[in-house]
């Protein structure tokens, strides 16, 4: 009989494990690294690979410009039809386009100027900061008219829903929060968010960056008003791959995009001197796609779609009570901490674990016993499990490596704060 802790266990649940066989749809160069940052840049998928060395020789090199009417055009949409379909969207509510940061701007100037009366814009300290400052920004663009309210978090670990539903009243005129934050992995129940939000006539935004591709979500279902999401975490599109964004169908005519350029223009090879925007999603595009990398992120969508977020889900949770109950065995002991909320309805695909010497432990992980997890402000260790490439023995390994970490002090020859570039 195995106990828990025993590696024979985690061999067991990958025996069991129906997913198993889909690691080998992605490119894995080196086997013995373990790799739990997919919360941040997916693993290259087998089928990327292939369709970018088949863009840039075909399509890019004989097709020149016909490549824009041979497929190109229109990729904007049509990668944004499949993402729709991850994120529980009826089609033309997806468009996959710019940044993320890029597409909340656009869709928090969007939001505010259709609620010209409200002066307030909720979120939570949980956020990711590049969030916060797109919309300190809007603020300014806008005369300082809004005010920021930030609801504070109870631990650093979930939001305080207390204060958050306190602060919506008829002055609000956008909530937007991240479906699962970046730092401890809180999962919003962001149905019920959007219920109440809309109640004191709010718009709501949801970044599901850190969802996407983790686990279902049902932005028609929940009645979400706007949302954004990157590409090239849980959705293995490649580094700087292009974001997506959700406009729900009745409100796509009421908003207006803050960047008018010509790819958002009812007729762009009219060439007109003026702008009128397109009917529905396409206004919020703006200037030409990321050809290459669009293309490269469509075709590890094909994945994803084929075995469905339920599977996901369903293996992510497995993956991270397992992760959990090694940490409180083997871990607790060494000095760390859950960093990530205990109840599984209220967490995503990344569990965070602190320890005072979270850094150095970080880095000696990655330097010394091949697992790339990364680190976050102050003691954040987070660990992203991909469940369409992680296994249960990396699960295994990596806490069997952080504690021979801590025990034979190996993180003590190095330095206790961060360079430039984490
Ligand atoms: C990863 C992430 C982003 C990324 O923004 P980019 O503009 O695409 O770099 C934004 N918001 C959240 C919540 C994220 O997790």
């Amino acid at each position: 009989m195995s106990t828990l802790t025993d590696l024979s266990h985690a061999h067991r649940l990958d025996s069991q494990d129906e997913l198993a066989a889909y690691r080998n749809s992605f490119v894995i160069p080196d086997p013995d690294l373990i790799y739990l940052d997919g919360n941040s840049l997916g693993r290259l998928v087998a089928c990327s690979a292939e369709r970018i060395g088949r863009v840039v020789e075909y399509e890019w090199a004989d097709d020149l410009i016909r490549g824009w009417n041979a497929g190109w055009f229109e990729s904007p949409f049509r990668a944004g039809a499949k993402i729709a379909q991850l994120v529980g969207a009826a089609p033309d509510q997806v468009l996959v386009t710019d940044s993320t940061s890029a597409n909340l701007f656009k869709l928090v100037m969007a939001a505010l100027l259709a609620r010209p009366g409200r002066t307030r814009i909720v979120s939570d300290a949980l956020n990711f900061p590049s969030d916060l400052y797109v919309l300190q920004g809007c603020i300014r663009l806008l005369g300082d008219r809004h005010h920021l309210h930030l609801a504070p978090s109870a631990g650093e670990i979930e939001p305080d829903l207390t204060a958050l539903f306190d602060a919506l009243d008829d002055q609000v005129a956008l909530v937007t929060l991240s479906h699962v934050t970046f730092k401890s992995s809180y999962l919003y129940d962001a149905h019920e968010v959007t219920c109440r939000a809309q109640r004191v006539g709010a718009l709501v935004l949801w970044d599901l960056s850190h969802s996407a591709g983790a686990l279902p979500i049902a932005l028609d279902q929940w009645g979400v008003d706007l949302a954004v999401g990157c590409t090239y975490k849980y959705l293995n599109g490649g580094p700087g791959s292009p974001a997506f964004l959700y406009v729900r169908q009745e409100l796509q005519d009421q908003l207006d995009s803050p960047i008018w350029g010509w790819w958002g223009h009812t007729a762009p090879f009219e060439f007109d001197l003026h702008y009128r925007p397109a009917g529905g999603i396409g206004r919020f595009l703006a200037g030409s796609p990321p050809i290459l990398s669009l293309l490269t992120m469509e075709a590890a969508l094909d994945l994803m779609l084929e075995v469905g977020l339920e599977r996901i889900r369903r293996k992510s949770v497995q993956l991270s009570e397992y992760m959990i109950a090694l940490a409180d065995e083997r871990l607790a002991p060494l000095g760390f901490s859950l960093g990530s909320p205990r109840s599984t309805a209220r967490r995503g695909s990344h569990v965070s674990l602190r320890h005072p010497a979270g850094f150095r432990i970080s880095r000696a992980l990655i330097e010394e016993m091949s697992v790339l997890p990364d680190f976050r402000q102050p003691d954040n260790l987070r660990f992203g499990l991909a469940p369409l490439y992680n296994s249960f023995a990396d699960v295994w390994y990596a806490v069997d490596r952080l504690a021979a970490v801590v025990e034979e002090g190996r993180h003590l020859n190095y330095p206790a704060t961060p360079a430039a570039v984490t």
